[in-house]
């Protein structure tokens, strides 16, 4: 599922392939995809413009075509960028494709269809109604101890909140806490301001670390959760077998031995 690392890679790619290109067909062919718009009014409004510079919040990915013309770009469990050129197959899950001027193509790839492509006029606005929180790498300590000061839960739970923060899901946030060493279901009041600045620190480093990456689990450390997750996996620091449980309706990965489960005083 594409969080934060995976949306601003995404917006690198689109930057680099599909900027400053005349936009000559809009090409819907799924429309689960269009939420509050119809794929005649996607057409009408993109024809004719051209992308003219991109935006991440969170998960979100906003692009310009005008001044008051925004695409919004939601990747659900599965979606995906993919730029080639016209003569060559569009991916196998295409569900919108943006033909350019320069006989290139941009397609939104989405296998599962849990994507959303919508029009906007102000993507602060639509921030504001989604009540989302700040995004993840726009934070600084300060703000985000008041955050998770002012709120009770698992900790996990809690990073996983796009209204407190936004951008981490739930591969994210298991690394975090794997970094810090904390257990994924520790009640956020139990950690003290050293803690919480760790935590800050980690989701700084991972989420960065991540994107230098590409978002990509075979250019990531050995030494991260994530090349491990899943059955049958070590923790890459002592070796004992990785656990599972569900933690705010996710399946969490974590070490049990490593990421102690911190009890109140
Ligand atoms: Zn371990």
């Amino acid at each position: 599922m594409p969080e934060l690392p995976d949306v601003e890679t995404f917006k690198r790619y689109l930057n680099v392939t599909s900027l400053h290109q005349r936009i000559e067909d809009v090409d819907v062919r799924k429309a689960y995809v269009l939420k509050d718009t119809s794929a005649r009014e996607l057409a009408r409004k993109l024809k004719g413009r051209r992308f003219e510079l991109s935006r991440r919040h969170g998960k979100h990915l906003f692009v310009r075509a005008d001044d008051d013309v925004w695409l919004r770009l939601h990747f659900g469990m599965t979606g995906s960028l993919q730029y080639f050129k016209n003569d060559e197959q569009a991916p196998r899950h295409t569900r919108v494709l943006f033909a350019f001027a320069n006989n290139h193509c941009l397609a939104f790839d989405d296998q599962r269809q849990f994507g959303q492509i919508s029009l906007l006029t102000d993507v602060d606005e639509f921030l504001k109604k989604r009540a989302l929180g700040p995004d993840a790498l726009d934070l600084d300590l300060g703000k985000f101890r008041k955050i998770l000061a002012k709120h009770r839960g698992a900790v996990k739970s809690i990073l996983m909140n796009q209204r407190l923060i936004a951008g981490i899901g739930n591969i994210y946030a298991d690394e975090i806490l794997f970094r810090t060493r904390v257990h994924p279901a520790t009640e956020i009041s139990l950690l003290d301001g050293k803690a919480l600045t760790k935590l800050f620190r980690a989701t700084h480093y991972i989420l960065q670390k991540a994107i230098a990456a590409k978002a990509d689990v075979n250019r990531m450390p050995k030494s991260w959760l994530l090349p491990h997750r899943g059955k049958g996996g070590k923790c890459p620091r002592c070796g004992r077998k990785l656990r599972s449980a569900k933690v705010g309706g996710r399946t969490a990965w974590f070490c049990a031995h490593c990421q102690s489960r911190r009890q109140s005083r």
